[in-house]
């Protein structure tokens, strides 16, 4: 894309890959109209004087800890479908000032009136997070993954243990893919810092978090591997769904070669 061609080299491939990853969004029914955000943590990828040169600011309040951080980052109101071929006019890559009060666009931002996700907040905790535990996780999407959110609908929503194992008995490489599961939380209105938190707190041992009537969110290296989580819990909620349609409970697999596989 002609438009990346002055940013840095392993900007530029995060940036396709996000590109990438939204038209598989968008495919799978997972991102109508401006629902779903993506961001990914690009701190440290500008040199200096990139990142020092004047620009405009716009004054928002960020944690402290969050003092220099350079995030790529989806629009509010912005369709992500437009991630495949606009992406300058649906994203930026800003850059927060020193003392956390406001940001700067490096690039993109195009569309008049763009702002950040109303989701930033959430986004910038668990980059914190991941910054400080080194998890090495640099990706972060939301998204509405079909099957995921049908089940956030059912009662086995409110028992985590039996909500993961339904998914994990589905097929072998649920557990080998997504050996930490998914961390059930409850309903919280989008954007607000209630949803932000319960995030995080899920986060911290599961590889999704699915937020109960309403979507789920992973985490990854990059954005194929955060995507990767969300497609295949989903699958596993999707075998299930499709089991139950049939009219069976399905067998699964028993908890001894769920074992096997992690052990072996
Ligand atoms: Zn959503």
């Amino acid at each position: 894309m002609d438009v990346l061609k002055n940013l840095p080299a392993e900007v530029v491939k995060h940036i396709e890959q996000v590109s990438e990853v939204a038209g598989y969004l968008w495919e799978k029914e997972w991102a109508e109209k401006s629902s779903g955000n993506i961001s990914i943590d690009l701190s440290g990828l500008f040199p200096e004087e990139m990142i020092n040169q004047i620009r405009e600011e716009v004054t928002c309040i960020f944690p402290k800890e969050a003092a220099g951080m350079v995030l790529f980052v989806t629009g509010s109101g912005c369709r992500l479908r437009h991630l495949v071929n606009r992406t300058e006019e649906v994203a930026s890559i800003i850059a927060v000032n020193q003392s956390a009060t406001a940001y700067s666009v490096l690039w993109g931002g195009k569309k008049p009136g763009f702002k950040p996700t109303s989701e930033l907040s959430a986004h910038i905790k668990i980059h914190l997070f991941n910054a400080v535990n080194n998890t090495g996780r640099k990706a972060v999407v939301h998204a509405h993954p079909i099957e995921l959110v049908v089940l956030s609908h059912h009662k086995i929503f409110k028992d985590e243990v039996l909500f993961n194992h339904s998914l994990w008995k589905m097929c072998p490489e649920i557990k080998l893919y997504v050996p930490k599961g998914v961390g059930c939380a409850d309903y919280a209105r989008y954007g607000t810092e209630e949803l932000a938190n319960l995030t995080l707190d899920a986060l911290k041992d599961h590889d999704v978090v699915l937020w109960e009537k309403h979507g789920a969110l992973a985490t990854g290296v990059d954005m194929e591997e955060a995507f990767d989580f969300l497609d295949v819990a989903n699958k596993g909620a999707k075998l299930l769904l499709l089991a139950w349609s049939a009219g069976f409970n399905p067998e699964g697999l028993s908890p001894e070669q769920l074992d096997e596989l992690i052990n072996t």
